[in-house]
């Protein structure tokens, strides 16, 4: 326990011991996810879970802040990055990898053994089913996300929400999402993303996505594992919604939420296994 004597000066050895009985899943290896992982080993968790079905790039190598530069990019599983990373941090820490996607029989088998979920995505679709399966499962959900308008760059940053088990309050309500995008992914025969919708421009232009950068992803992610810190360690509550307003300089917090009335909170939280998350896949 030495290695975390910085840590149990700041939440104290009880905290230390939850944080090391805690199983954490994280979907989406990319930007976002890395800063959360790395930050995650070294703040000293019992197990990391990593879902993604991506192969590492090229350009990924401008922010993923677990890669290297001899890192080969031929296929390379973004998942199997992150167990070696890990390991060079912190080799007691057990990582499990899934080389899937979120909508896959062997993601949801994997994330029910999870305490907490850092959803780290591009998109809104499997958002949506994300937060499907943390209200059916009683999971705690960090969700990330970092923006930008590609309009010359007049608006950027991004938001973490939380969505707990105990308060209503889920991605759907809290009114995070763009849910034409939602149908339209639930709709598309495998679940693709259609770059142009998502960054607005000519997927032609854009090698792969828009607009990321270390920094950004950065602030996003620690405002989240800094959250979940808090919440996990029994400081004081996570924060329901922490918004990073970049073009602003400023983080606004957004703890009271109006909803009205959510299905998602009121008929899918606790159901479990019957909320049929098989249709999904
Ligand atoms: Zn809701």
């Amino acid at each position: 326990m030495k290695r975390f004597n910085r840590n149990i000066i700041f939440f104290g050895v009880d905290g230390q011991r939850i944080l090391r009985e805690s199983v954490v899943a994280v979907v989406g290896c990319g930007g976002l996810g890395h800063h959360v992982i790395q930050q995650l080993a070294y703040l000293g968790v019992k197990k990391i879970i990593a879902i993604d079905d991506e192969v590492l790039s090229l350009t990924n190598k401008n922010r993923y802040v677990l890669a290297y530069d001899d890192d080969p990019i031929t296929g390379f599983h973004k998942v199997d990055l992150i167990k070696r990373s890990v390991y060079m941090i912190d080799p007691s820490i057990e990582v499990e990898t899934v080389h899937a996607s979120l909508r896959s029989a062997k993601a949801i088998v994997a994330l029910k053994q999870a305490d907490v979920i850092f959803g780290c995505l591009d998109d809104d679709g499997p958002r949506f089913i994300l937060n499907e399966f943390a209200l059916a499962y009683d999971k705690e959900l960090f969700d990330l996300a970092s923006d930008t308008d590609n309009e010359g760059m007049l608006i950027y940053g991004g938001r973490m929400v939380y969505v707990r088990p105990d308060e209503p309050g889920c991605l759907v309500c809290m009114d995070v999402l763009n849910m034409n995008v939602v149908t339209k992914f639930l709709s598309s025969e495998n679940g693709r993303r259609d770059r142009e919708d998502l960054y607005g421009v000519d997927k032609t232009q854009l090698e792969e996505g828009g607009p990321s950068v270390v920094s950004l992803n950065g602030i996003i992610a620690s405002l989240a594992v800094m959250e979940y810190m808090l919440q996990a360690t029994g400081i004081r509550k996570a924060k329901k919604k922490l918004e990073y307003r970049g073009n602003m300089g400023i983080v606004a917090v957004k703890n009271e939420i109006n909803i009205d009335d959510c299905h998602y909170c009121k008929n899918v939280r606790g159901v479990a296994d019957a909320t049929n998350l098989e249709r999904y896949l």
